[in-house]
């Protein structure tokens, strides 16, 4: 099923870059009959590399000094003639949707091998594990994030804290924030978020999982019990569809898990959920990966139900943000 998804996928990329280039070329003969001198310096640019290459077979060196300087020249002739035109040099590369592999949907990687680039990595995500999970992703934002549903009142007995939960929450906001602008900082911790349901957990991350996308970012959503059953499936050789879920979530950009603690717990899913959470601080792999876990549980809940290796990793690289207030889905309703 994989591949059909990437197949169709790459062939829908081909369409986009046929497209593209169509456009461009549209677009270039249009300029070029409005202005054939520069028709004429793009070919000549264009002839550039042969005719090199052919003086530099001749070894002769005369031709090719000359050659080169022509080629400054015009190089120079090209720019002050888009300046006089008003045309950016960006005019001349086609309007591909991804610049990272202009799509193509692959790119080469540090050793030069050809991988999967992130925009094509991230749709291949969405169709497979994140539609049915993470919500609209175009809803859900930091400017659609409504504090205003947040009361201000402090209430010590009710909240046990010191803050309103609108204080509470902006704080919280804050902390994402920071979060997505020091993403790449090994320093930099990931986040759980624990509270009752219905608090904006869930909300927050898809606002962080978006704003992460937008800067070419791959973002995996699973459910903690979903996620350790295919893991544990996928194991004992239950489940052959989740051969890449499994290097996927231990190599994505950024993982939420969602609901931990909704999971049936036993040792096996510890020692899968330790390994995820540990292999992911480490970033291995060579490149930083950041999670979001999001609980229902209260901290002590979380210690005295997950082995004391896990939550000693949370406790020690995760910002906990401790969601508080009233059920603001109930107070939507209201209104
Ligand atoms: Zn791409």
């Amino acid at each position: 099923m994989a591949n059909l998804v990437l197949r169709e996928l790459l062939r829908e990329y081909e369409q986009k870059r046929f497209i593209a280039n169509k456009n461009f070329e549209y677009k270039k003969s249009a300029l070029y009959k409005d202005h054939p001198e520069l028709e004429e310096i793009d070919s000549k640019l264009n002839n550039y590399a042969i005719s090199l290459s052919k003086l530099i077979l001749e070894n002769n060196k005369e031709e090719t000094k000359k050659l080169k300087k022509e080629f400054e020249t015009l190089k120079i002739e090209k720019e002050e003639l888009l300046k006089k035109l008003k045309l950016s040099p960006d005019f001349f590369i086609p309007d591909y949707e991804c610049k990272l592999c202009n799509d193509t949907g692959y790119v080469l990687d540090e050793n030069n091998k050809s991988v999967l680039c992130n925009c094509i990595k991230q749709k291949l995500f969405n169709i497979k594990y994140n539609s049915s999970n993470i919500g609209d992703l175009n809803k859900e934002n930091f400017s659609t994030f409504d504090f205003s549903l947040y009361s201000t009142e402090i209430n010590k007995d009710k909240f046990k804290a010191n803050i309103s939960p609108k204080t509470n929450i902006e704080n919280i906001k804050k902390i994402a924030e920071h979060f997505i602008e020091n993403f790449d900082d090994p320093e930099e911790k990931n986040l759980l978020f624990t509270g009752n349901t219905g608090l904006g957990k869930t909300f927050l991350s898809n606002c962080i999982a978006n704003e992460l996308l937008k800067i070419d970012k791959t973002v995996l959503y699973q459910s903690a019990s979903s996620m350790l059953d295919s893991i544990i499936d996928y194991k004992f050789g239950k489940d052959d569809l989740s051969e890449n879920i499994y290097d996927n979530i231990l190599t994505v950009d950024l993982l939420i898990i969602d609901d931990l603690g909704t999971e049936n717990i036993n040792s096996i899913k510890f020692a899968e959920l330790f390994n995820i959470i540990n292999t992911r601080l480490l970033n291995q792999n060579n490149h930083i990966t950041k999670t979001i876990i999001s609980t229902n549980l209260s901290m002590e809940n979380l210690f005295k139900n997950y082995d004391e290796r896990i939550v000693s990793r949370l406790v020690g690289y995760y910002n906990i943000c401790r969601f508080f207030g009233d059920d603001i889905r109930f107070i939507k309703k209201m209104n």
